[in-house]
C-alpha cells in the first residue's frame, strides 16, 4: 500500500499565515476568530476541540491517492460517507492489458499461501478466458476476489478523519485500513500539527 498527500487546504494569495502556523492550521484559526471578533491566535485550536467546536475543522480538506489496498479495505473506507472518492473503474479498465495486483495479508502464509497463490493465479486464468471469449471487463470482474487491488483518490475534511482514526486506529479495526489511516495520519499531522496535536492529546486523556 502507498498513501499520499495529493492536496491540502491552502491560503488564497496575500493572506498571510498566522505567525508560527501552517497554512491548513491558519485556515481554522482565521474561522476561529470570525467567531469572537478575536485577533487569530494558534491557542483557538485547541480552545474549539476542547470544547467541542468541531466544525471549525470542516473548513480543511486533504486529498490522498492510495495505490494498492484491496477491494476489501475499500469497501470498509467507503462506508465514511462525508468524503469524495474516485475509483478506478473495473468496468473499464482491462487487466488482459494491465495485470491485476493483489494483497496479500501476513496471516496466509506455509501451506495456506500455496492455496491462495493458486486461487489467485486461478480467478486470473478465468478472467483471461472470459475476456477472450468476448465477456466484457464489467462482467469479467466478477471473478476476481476481495483481495484486488485497487487505485483510488479520496478526500476528506479534518472532522471528518477525527472520526475515521476513532473508528479506523482502533485495535479492533482491520488490519489493512488500520495501516491506511495510521498513514494519513502521519500526512496529515505535518500539514495542519496544530489540529492533529490537539486531536491527538485529547484521545490520549480519555
Ligand atoms: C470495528 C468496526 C466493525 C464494523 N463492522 C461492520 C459490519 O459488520 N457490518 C457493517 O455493515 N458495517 C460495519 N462497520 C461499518 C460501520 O457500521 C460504519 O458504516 C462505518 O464505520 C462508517 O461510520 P459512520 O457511519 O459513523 O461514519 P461516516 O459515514 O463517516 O459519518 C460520520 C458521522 O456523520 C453522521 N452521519 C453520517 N450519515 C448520517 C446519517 N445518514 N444519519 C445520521 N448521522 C449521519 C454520524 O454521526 C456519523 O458517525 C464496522 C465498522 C467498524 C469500525
Amino acid at each position: 500500500m502507498e498513501v499520499k498527500l495529493l492536496a491540502c487546504t491552502g491560503l488564497a494569495e496575500g493572506t498571510p499565515p498566522v505567525p508560527g502556523c501552517t497554512e491548513a492550521d491558519s485556515v481554522i484559526i482565521y474561522a476561529v476568530s470570525q467567531c469572537y471578533q478575536a485577533k487569530p491566535q494558534p491557542g483557538m485550536i485547541r480552545n474549539c476541540f476542547e470544547r467541542g467546536h468541531h466544525s471549525v475543522f470542516e473548513h480543511v480538506h486533504f486529498s490522498f491517492a492510495v495505490h494498492g489496498i484491496s477491494r476489501a479495505c475499500l469497501a470498509q473506507l467507503t462506508r465514511h460517507r462525508l468524503a469524495s472518492y474516485t475509483v478506478e473503474s473495473q468496468r473499464y479498465c482491462d487487466y488482459t492489458k494491465k495485470p491485476a495486483g493483489f494483497v496479500w495479508p501476513d496471516t496466509i502464509e506455509g501451506g495456506t499461501a500455496k492455496k491462495y497463490r493458486a486461487l489467485l493465479e486461478q480467478a486470473m486464468t478465468c478472467y483471461h478466458e472470459l475476456r477472450a471469449a468476448g465477456v466484457p471487463p464489467e462482467d469479467a470482474r466478477f471473478v476476481l476476489p476481495q483481495a484486488t487491488a485497487v487505485n483510488l483518490v479520496f478526500t476528506m475534511n479534518a472532522r471528518e478523519l477525527f472520526h475515521c482514526f476513532d473508528l479506523r486506529l482502533d485495535r479492533h479495526a482491520q488490519w489493512e485500513i488500520r495501516r491506511l489511516f495510521a498513514r494519513v495520519l502521519q500526512l496529515v499531522r505535518e500539514r495542519a500539527p496544530l489540529t492533529f496535536a490537539a486531536y491527538a492529546d485529547r484521545k490520549e486523556e480519555l
